[in-house]
């Protein structure tokens, strides 16, 4: 049976800027298969772009959205009055979707929420997961932009702005579209993942016939349903995170956490600004071993801090031999132009940083090396990255693509790539295993 083509109208209001925004709204959704109709009848959705600039503007705005209404039902109100969201749903109540001007990205997933679009192979030049830079199997997820945290070393909340979270159910339908598609592990970015929904209020959204909450939880949860590998990166250690802890346990979500820490003396993480306290964090990490005792944590550190002395730099490394951190990436610190850190009189000498970075790392490998050395003799789940001449290069799910370890399985170049695979543990080297399938 022929698939049902999406159809849209648009009445386009207002001048010239506006005529221009209409026509790249249409141009989109042609692009992405939507026929544009000239009517309102046989239109699925009707796009009213307003014009906001006089008081008669905003009437004849206010009555063309009357007008959409009547005689579609179906009505998303963008352009110069849709800064005015209350005003418009006060007068129009049955509006689906109000978006302001230049917001192309937020009115095409409109569109999207209220009439899906029909993936064509036979037609479409991308295919329906979009073009991807990763191999065919894993996929970066981002379910949000910008950051509300102010840390001292960082400028992303001045280049990206504040956090802006995407609704819950346009999060889940793209995850959705990657699983159809192939992909076998997502792996979850944002700036602070675990804030995700905190500037939508949680505002829930439709997937799969039913509300879910843009919360850090509810998502999670969602994803885990999808039946493929979910990795969360970025998460900070607020109380909440311990609600995804059991999901990892129950096998819905891997058991990994990538948790930027960046220190754990009191001191350099109060000069720092970071949204963290060390000590909680050690039971905290207990608390989440207890549930879920094959969770690997991620992180990061900065050594050389402005202001880092010795006593701050040892209580790191002490922190370390009781946190156990399972994957460790350290960095020196580097002045970034713009950064507020950089007014920190007491500056690290370069040789002392790299000092600190070095004991650091071997600290870190002898923690490594045990945490690895207790996985031998176990039998675990392998995603295949690639076969190199005759082994085959996978990962656990303790690691994430290019940040961690890798498993080899010599003599196995019939694995599937993207495909996971059981296999036993039988050594460690450096920072991978060895594995054999089984
Ligand atoms: S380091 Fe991360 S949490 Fe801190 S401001 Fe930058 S993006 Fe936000």
């Amino acid at each position: 049976m022929a698939k049902q083509t999406p159809t849209v109208g648009l009445v386009s209001l207002g001048c010239p800027k506006a005529l221009v925004d209409s026509e790249r709204i249409l141009t989109r959704l042609r692009s992405e298969g939507y026929v544009i109709s000239p009517e309102y009848d046989g239109a699925d959705v009707v796009i009213v772009n307003t014009c906001g600039f006089l008081d008669s503007a905003r009437a004849e705005s206010l009555d063309a959205i009357g007008e959409a209404v009547r005689e579609n039902g179906r009505v998303i109100v963008t352009g110069c009055m849709g800064g005015d969201a209350d005003g418009i749903r006060k007068a129009h109540p049955k509006v689906l979707a109000v978006t302001g001007p230049h917001q192309y990205e937020a009115v095409v997933e409109a569109v999207h929420d209220a009439v899906p679009p029909v993936h064509d192979p036979f037609t479409d030049l991308v295919p329906e997961q979009g073009l991807k830079l990763t191999p065919r199997h894993y996929a970066y997820l981002k379910i949000s932009e910008g950051c509300n945290n102010r840390c001292s070393f960082c400028i992303i909340p001045q280049l990206r702005g504040d956090l802006a979270s995407r609704p819950a159910a346009h999060v889940l339908l793209e995850a959705e579209r990657l699983a159809n598609a192939g992909v076998r592990e997502l792996l979850v970015i944002s700036q602070d993942t675990s804030a995700y929904g905190v500037d939508l209020k949680y505002a829930a959204s439709s997937w799969r016939g039913r509300d879910v909450a843009a919360r850090f939880a509810d998502l999670t949860e969602a994803l885990g349903e999808l039946g493929i590998w979910v990795r969360l990166h970025y998460v900070y250690p607020y109380p909440h995170v311990d609600s995804v802890i059991p999901l990892m346990a129950e096998g819905k979500i891997l058991p990994y956490l990538d948790m930027p820490l960046q220190h754990a003396s009191p001191t350099v993480l109060k000069a720092m600004r970071r949204p963290a306290n060390q000590e909680k964090m050690l039971d905290r990490l207990s608390r989440w071993r207890t549930t879920c005792p094959d969770l690997a944590i991620r992180s990061t550190f900065i050594v050389g801090f402005p202001g880092e002395t010795e006593a701050d730099f040892e209580l790191l490394l002490d922190w370390l031999g009781e946190a156990r951190i399972d994957r460790l990436g350290c960095f020196k610190y580097e002045a970034v132009d713009g950064a507020t850190a950089n007014a920190i009189s007491a500056h690290v000498p370069e040789d002392l940083k790299e000092e600190r970075w070095q004991r650091l790392m071997a600290r870190q490998a002898e923690i490594s090396s045990e945490i690895l050395a207790a996985k031998v003799g176990r039998t675990i789940d392998i995603i295949i990255d690639e076969i190199d001449v005759d082994e085959a290069v996978g990962r656990s799910q303790w690691d994430a693509p290019e940040i961690d370890g890798a498993v080899y399985l010599p003599d196995s170049a019939e694995l599937p790539v993207g495909e996971i695979v059981r296999a036993e543990v039988l050594g460690v080297e450096g920072y991978d295993l060895v594995a054999r399938p089984v």
